[in-house]
Formats: C-alpha cells, sequence, structure tokens
C-alpha cells in the first residue's frame, strides 16, 4: 500500500451549488501548518494552538506575507481543527466552514493546494479512515451507502453496517476458523507424537457449522442488495386495466427522491417509488400488445425489454369484466418471475374469475393477488405491504442480523464456502493436515477480504473509486 497517507489532501465536502455553509475538508500531517498560513483566528490565537474540535471564528486570507498588495480577504469562516487520531481519516483535520457558494469555495481550496496541499481523489479521506484503522472494509462500503440511501430500508441497512454488525459476524467466523487452524497445525508439529491437537469429529462439526453461517450470510445477499438498489418491476396488462391510472396513484404518494445515476442509458421510461422503505423502479410498458403500426410494435419491443429487466411483474386486471384471452396471455407470460396480480377497479361490481389464472403454472405456487382501486384508492396500502413482502422476507427493522450488501461479499463467501468444502473433504478422506490446513487458511482470506483484514491493492481501488471527492 505504500505510503499514501504522507502528504495531505484537501477537496470541497459538501455538494456543489449554493448553500448556507460549504465546508472545505484538509487532513494530513502538515493539515495544521497549511491551514495556518491562510488563518487568521479572531481571538489572535494561532491555530496550532486551539483546542480540538471545537469552532473558532476566523478570516482566511491569501498571500500578505511578501505581497505588496497586502492579503486578500477570501471568505469569514468557522475554522475547527480535529487532531489524530480522533478524526475521520485518523490523522489531523482541518475543517474551513465557509460561506457556501461555489466560487468562495473554490478559491479557499485552490489557496490550499498553493500552499501545499494536494486535491483529494475521490474516496481519499474514507481510505485513509481505513488504512489507518478506524473503519473496515464493509463499514467504508457504508459510508458510501448511506451517502446514497434514497429510502429508510437503505439506510438502516447501510447504518448497521456502518456500526459493524456484518463485521462482527464475520469477524466472530473468522476467528473460529483461525482456531481450528491452530489445531490442525499443531498437530501437524506434532505429529512424530502422534498427538492430536483436535478431533476428527469436532473439526468437521466447526466446519459444517461454518459453511452453514456462510451459506445463511450468502442468502442474506438478495435482500441486502435489494434494499440497498431497490428492484425494478412492470406494470403490465392490457390497455384500459387501468395501468397509468395506478401508475399516477402511487406516484402521487409514493414518489422517491432520486438523482439521476450517470451513465444510464434509458430505454424504456421509469419512475421510481419508495414503497415501505423499498426503491422499487417501476419501468413504464405502455402498449403491451399485439400490433401491426410500427411505432408502437417499438414500443411494444420495450415493453417486453422492460419485462425481461424486472424482477417483478406487476400485472393489471380489470376486476369488472371477465378475464379475456389477452389477460390469460400476459399473466401466462414470465413465469419465472415474481408476479402479483392486481385486480383493479373494486370500486365496481366483481365479473372477474380468477380461479384460473391465480393457481399459476402447473406445479407452480399461486401467484398473489391484490384487490385495489386506483380511483378510490381503496387497497393502496395492502398492495404496498404485499410488494414488500415479496421482495423481502425476513423483518428489516434494526436488529443484529448481518446482511450482505454487494456481489463482492458475496464472491467471497463463496470463495470460502468452497474452500471449507475442500477442507471438509480433505478431513472426511484421512489426508494430511497440510491439506485441511491450506483450504482453512484460503477460507480466512476468503473472509478477511470482505471487511479488509487480508485484501489487495486492486480490491481497495475498486471500492474506493465509488466515491465522490471529499468522502
Ligand atoms: P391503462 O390503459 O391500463 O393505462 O388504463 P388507464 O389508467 O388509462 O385507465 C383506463 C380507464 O379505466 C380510464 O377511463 C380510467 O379512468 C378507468 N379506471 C382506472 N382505474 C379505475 C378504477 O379503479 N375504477 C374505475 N371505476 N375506473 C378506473
Amino acid at each position: 500500500m505504500g505510503a499514501p497517507t504522507a502528504d495531505t489532501i484537501c477537496a470541497i465536502a459538501t455538494p456543489v451549488g449554493e448553500g448556507g455553509i460549504g465546508i472545505l475538508r484538509l487532513s494530513g500531517e502538515k493539515a495544521v501548518e497549511i491551514a495556518s498560513r491562510l488563518v487568521r483566528l479572531r481571538s489572535g490565537r494561532s491555530l496550532g494552538s486551539v483546542r480540538s474540535h471545537q469552532l473558532y471564528h476566523a478570516d482566511i486570507l491569501d498571500g500578505g506575507v511578501g505581497d505588496r498588495a497586502g492579503p486578500q480577504a477570501l471568505d469569514e469562516s468557522l475554522v475547527v481543527v480535529m487532531r489524530a487520531p480522533r478524526s475521520y481519516t485518523g490523522e489531523d483535520v482541518v475543517e474551513f466552514h465557509c460561506h457556501g457558494g461555489p466560487w468562495v469555495l473554490q478559491t479557499v481550496g485552490e489557496a490550499l493546494v498553493r500552499n501545499g496541499a494536494r486535491t483529494a481523489e475521490p474516496g481519499e479521506f474514507t481510505k485513509r479512515a481505513f488504512l489507518n484503522g478506524r473503519l473496515d472494509l464493509t463499514q467504508a462500503e457504508a459510508v458510501l451507502d448511506t451517502i446514497r440511501a434514497r429510502t429508510s430500508g437503505a439506510l438502516r441497512l447501510a447504518q448497521e453496517q456502518l456500526r459493524g454488525t456484518l463485521s462482527k459476524e464475520l469477524d466472530r467466523m473468522r476467528d473460529h476458523l483461525i482456531r481450528l487452524l491452530a489445531h490442525v497445525e499443531a498437530t501437524i508439529d506434532f505429529t512424530e507424537e502422534d498427538i492430536t491437537f483436535i478431533a476428527a469429529d469436532e473439526l468437521t462439526s466447526g466446519l459444517e457449522r461454518t459453511m452453514v453461517e456462510i451459506a445463511g450470510l450468502v442468502e442474506s445477499g438478495r435482500e441486502g442488495r435489494i434494499l440497498r438498489e431497490g428492484v425494478t418491476a412492470a406494470i403490465i396488462g392490457r390497455p384500459n386495466v387501468g395501468k397509468s391510472s395506478l401508475l399516477n396513484a402511487l406516484l402521487r404518494t409514493d414518489r422517491a427522491i432520486v438523482t439521476p445515476i450517470p451513465g444510464t442509458t434509458r430505454d424504456v421510461l421509469e419512475e421510481v417509488l419508495n414503497i415501505r422503505g423499498l426503491a422499487v423502479r417501476l419501468l413504464d410498458t405502455a402498449g403491451l400488445h399485439e400490433t401491426d403500426d410500427p411505432v408502437e410494435r417499438e414500443g411494444v419491443r420495450r415493453s417486453q425489454a422492460a419485462m425481461d429487466q424486472a424482477e417483478l411483474l406487476l400485472i393489471v386486471l380489470d376486476g369488472s369484466v371477465p378475464l379475456t384471452p389477452e389477460d390469460r396471455e400476459i399473466v401466462a407470460g414470465c413465469p419465472g418471475k415474481k408476479r402479483l396480480l392486481i385486480v383493479n377497479k373494486a370500486d365496481l361490481p366483481r365479473r372477474i374469475d380468477l380461479a384460473e389464472v391465480s393457481t399459476g403454472e402447473k406445479g407452480e405456487r399461486p401467484v398473489p393477488e391484490v384487490h385495489i382501486s386506483a380511483r378510490t384508492g381503496e387497497g393502496l396500502d395492502d398492495l404496498r405491504d404485499r410488494i414488500r413482502t415479496l421482495m423481502v422476507r425476513g423483518d428489516l427493522e434494526p436488529g443484529e442480523r448481518a446482511v450482505i450488501t454487494r456481489l463482492r461479499h458475496e464472491a467471497a463467501l463463496e470463495r470460502a464456502r468452497e474452500a471449507l468444502a475442500n477442507a471438509l473433504n480433505s478431513v472426511r478422506g484421512g489426508l494430511p493436515g497440510e491439506f485441511v490446513a491450506m483450504d482453512l487458511r484460503a477460507a480466512i482470506d476468503g473472509l478477511g477480504e470482505i471487511t479488509g483484514a487480508a485484501s489487495a491493492d486492486d480490491i481497495l481501488e475498486r471500492i474506493f473509486r465509488d466515491f465522490c471527492i471529499g468522502k
């Protein structure tokens, strides 16, 4: 990892634009020294002598010494020094709480660079926090997830991970394997004396237990990703069943705060809803029916693409009329996907008979149904509950349950599980302890990779480059 923390970095930590305040951050050995060149405290004290973690009123001046024009006032601000190691990065940190204008912040930032700081790379503050042992990797990822969270579910998960729930679980499993490894290695060392430090069945059950725990964590990943990233759903149904009415009814109350994600191309219209704390990206599939019109055909092609992309199909039916062949075809399509039958127009007398569609294909579980009226709003609460429980099973209230949130976690867990399976085979086959030890080490490394206890540089690069500058 070299010594990337040798220099002092700076960045604007608040979003670009106008705001009440804007914060510039400086971190590194020379943070106080560099800041001192620009800061004149109103109290007359020197910045080096102030108390850590306290705000001081200051003028920020550029130039001055040796500058014939005299110092130029850049801004009046509050300055706080946070001494190592009690800071976010674990290094000396100075923050300038300036007026929140883009020009002010840029000017002060440039002055800091002229005085010896370097502009930080994306995520570099958090990377330093990791390198200095303030956070482990899952916690660093949770910082990013907290910033990116757009729903209560995503935020809760991120906060749980930031508090270390996942790390603790992984560390506990890893410690257990390290203990097993120690016993196996002791047995190897004393093999001449024919002493065993751990009975084969004890070793077997220890390995099996950890494999079950890993499987549980892998299983949690699906839900973790859904909570973090949301689900993609498509509202489908033949014309006039009330798809647009339903979408509009949901948008009135559940529209999510979203910021466009750079680099995503959009083939279909989409809206993001916040349903019971879950981000639901709804793809608009207007015009899902057979047509000869070339323009409409393009619409149908896109609808099909939306359905293929969706993890959840919200199939809207008109409950006030009998099922049509088109309805049946739509319900029967994509049997592999999670589906929910939304029987609309519940304010009108019911004339639909669902028996034949809701049982699902042979051998399949019945397709759940919910009755609503997009017009009156009846049943919409029930619909929200259904969507949520269809996608995330367990209770997601804050708890001690460790949940993994990234494919990176899952891949490392899979590697660990495979290594343990090999170790188990070696034990059962009576192979020499060296074989068991080798696989145990691979499993320990796999778990360690997730928290960063054993991580290669390239993994670190990949994680931190997702961050914004200033974090
Ligand atoms: P889409 O083609 O599937 O998007 O259907 P629309 O949302 O455009 O609705 C078709 C027609 O059904 C419109 O005249 C709506 O006013 C009506 N409609 C939609 N939802 C309801 C409902 O819950 N109850 C009643 N009575 N009419 C509805």
